[in-house]
């Protein structure tokens, strides 16, 4: 009583495809060249396994046409009972089904029987948890407001003009495709009821088996929600390409003004909040007015700009060593940012930012200070913290449901340190790889295990050869950080055209201070929005 699987590869490989095998990212490729390495003994082993299958769907009565090409796929090339025994201990024990491959992995044809798997948000933990489970024996449906998958890290290059939108995300379709057990819903979930196995969505209700939550964070005002059309934050393109116009118009507009302290105002940049965006920011604005505007304008000098950079607490990069919050310091000095430290934003006005005693007059602000765990998690009806994560046992489960589980900038795992994990992509894609291997383990009727999160470090960016990078053992500042940086962003970036264009468009930028994507659109909502 067990279903198991058929796959359609062939014995006599060519030479390029197993060489092949190895780049792919494809976990069913590699097993075909695991599987050629098999001495001859263990793989006639399993072709007699594969046989007493193919004996007992007789006995059960599948269609002639499915045994005869069951037949000639166990003969070709038995993998089945090898390589997936998994799926034979699989979820639906008493389902007796064959499974035959379409593209690369193994494909049940009656995939209603396979245990189903929502995954809510196509971020950094989302996209792990799905790639970890593609080519397993179950269903797995990934759900998006969106249609890409954002590399947010890179944001603030699309918000200050030296990469195109397009450079920093991958459509998600594009992405899964080549795994036949995933599909993509484009749809804004709403809310979840865990007791249903629910999900709500603006269009339509979706039920699972098991649940994984990773809707990430947005940017947070403390309160002061009629801050952000003053002050946008940096969460998703549309919010870099509203930044981006708001720079560039705002040397548009010094351009043009007559009035000395209006063209003061439209070259001052405000950062609130110095932490690793705020950084990047100031730094890249700075960057962006001494060196690739300083020859645009006739009636401006854009490297007269200011940019000053405001932080609450008493260092820059609080979550990094104080080595590296000095470095980072006086490497955002050189720059010619102004950085304030241990002053808080306390009001903002379309005319400047009160920052302490001191009224900043300027023209763009940007919001870099606080985030909000997405709304969603708050549906589950379990306990939230302060921010809205959702309070999740070591297992990366909610309390009473370990069908459901929250991952990434969404939930707060406090069971390693004490303190909730950070909000970066590495806590996001460890804990979506573990969230899946936890469905696996379930589905064969094993305990979910506690997750540990593997610090490799952190690193902020300042500007051309200046970044900090702390790697845990070794501090690097300037441009061996710089270094690690760019070759950890460049990995990292999702998709083959991605990783080449913006590894283009860096050289380029790198050796002729020029952005090329000094684009003001029009944006019709912004239209509405006070001037900025
Ligand atoms: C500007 C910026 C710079 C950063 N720099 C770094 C860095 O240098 N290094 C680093 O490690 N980390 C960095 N981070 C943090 C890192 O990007 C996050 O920690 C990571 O994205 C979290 O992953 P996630 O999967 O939890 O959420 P996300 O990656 O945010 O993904 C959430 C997904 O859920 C979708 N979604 C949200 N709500 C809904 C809904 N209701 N219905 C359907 N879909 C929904 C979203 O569209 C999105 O695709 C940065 C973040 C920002 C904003």
């Amino acid at each position: 009583m067990r279903a198991t699987s058929v796959r359609s590869t062939s014995a006599a490989l060519p030479r390029w495809r197993l060489r092949f095998a190895f780049l792919d990212e494809s976990k069913c490729l590699r097993e075909e060249w695991a599987l050629k390495t098999l001495p001859r003994a263990v793989i006639l082993k399993r072709f007699a396994t594969d046989l007493r299958v193919l004996l007992r769907a007789i006995d059960f009565g599948i269609g002639a046409r499915k045994i005869a090409l069951v037949a000639r796929l166990t003969t070709v090339f038995p993998v089945s009972s090898a390589l997936h025994g998994r799926q034979r201990r699989g979820y639906n024990k008493s389902s007796h089904r064959f499974s035959f491959c379409e593209h690369s992995c193994a494909m049940e044809n009656t995939p209603t029987e396979k245990p189903n798997v929502v995954i809510v948000g196509a971020g950094f933990g989302g996209l792990e948890a799905a790639k970890k489970l593609a080519c397993e024996n179950v269903r797995v449906t990934v759900i998006d407001r969106t249609n890409y998958h954002l590399f947010q890290p890179l944001l603030y290059q699309v918000a200050t003009a030296a990469l195109s939108p397009a450079d920093i995300a991958a459509p998600v379709r594009a992405v899964l495709s080549k795994w036949k057990n995933v599909e993509v819903i484009l749809a804004e979930v709403q809310s979840v009821d865990v007791d249903a196995k629910k999900i709500k969505t603006t269009d339509t209700e979706i039920g699972y088996d098991f649940l994984i939550l990773a809707t990430g964070a947005r940017h947070s005002y403390f309160g002061h929600n009629e801050w952000e059309k003053l002050a946008p934050g940096l969460k998703s393109l549309e919010d870099a390409i509203e930044l981006r116009r708001r720079l560039l118009m705002a040397f548009e507009y010094a351009e043009k003004v007559t009035d000395e302290a209006a063209r003061k105002a439209a070259m001052t940049f405000v950062i609130i909040g110095g932490g690793p965006t705020g950084v990047e920011m100031a730094g890249a604005i700075a960057e962006i007015a001494r060196y690739t505007l300083a020859k645009d304008f006739r009636h401006i000098d854009p490297s007269e700009a200011r940019v000053i950079l405001i932080e609450g607490d008493p260092r820059l990069l609080a979550a990094f060593p104080e080595d590296l919050s000095a470095s980072a310091l006086k490497q955002l000095v050189d720059l010619g940012v102004e950085v304030r430290t241990g002053t808080r934003a306390t009001n903002l006005t379309v005319g400047g930012v009160q920052a302490g005693n001191e009224f900043i007059p300027c023209r763009v602000k940007i919001w870099a200070a606080g985030n909000n765990a997405s709304f969603v998690g708050k549906t589950l009806g379990t306990p939230v913290d302060r921010v809205g994560r959702v309070m999740i046992n070591g297992d990366l489960t909610i309390p009473g449901h370990p069908e459901v589980q929250v991952i990434g900038d969404l939930a707060n795992f406090s069971h390693q340190t004490g303190q909730p994990l950070p909000g970066v992509s590495p806590v996001a894609m460890q804990q979506g790889r573990h969230a899946a291997r936890n469905i696996l383990a379930m589905i064969e009727g094993r305990r979910p295990q506690h997750f540990r999160y593997w610090d490799k470090g952190s690193m902020a960016t300042i500007g051309r050869n200046k970044a900090v990078a702390d790697l845990n053992l070794v501090h690097l500042s300037g441009l061996p950080a710089w270094l690690v940086w760019l070759f950890v962003h460049i990995i990292f970036l999702v998709g083959f055209r991605n990783r080449l264009a913006v590894l283009f468009q860096w050289a380029w930028a790198y050796f002729t201070f020029n952005k090329g994507a000094r684009l003001i659109t029009r944006n019709f909502q912004a239209e509405q929005r006070p001037p900025a």
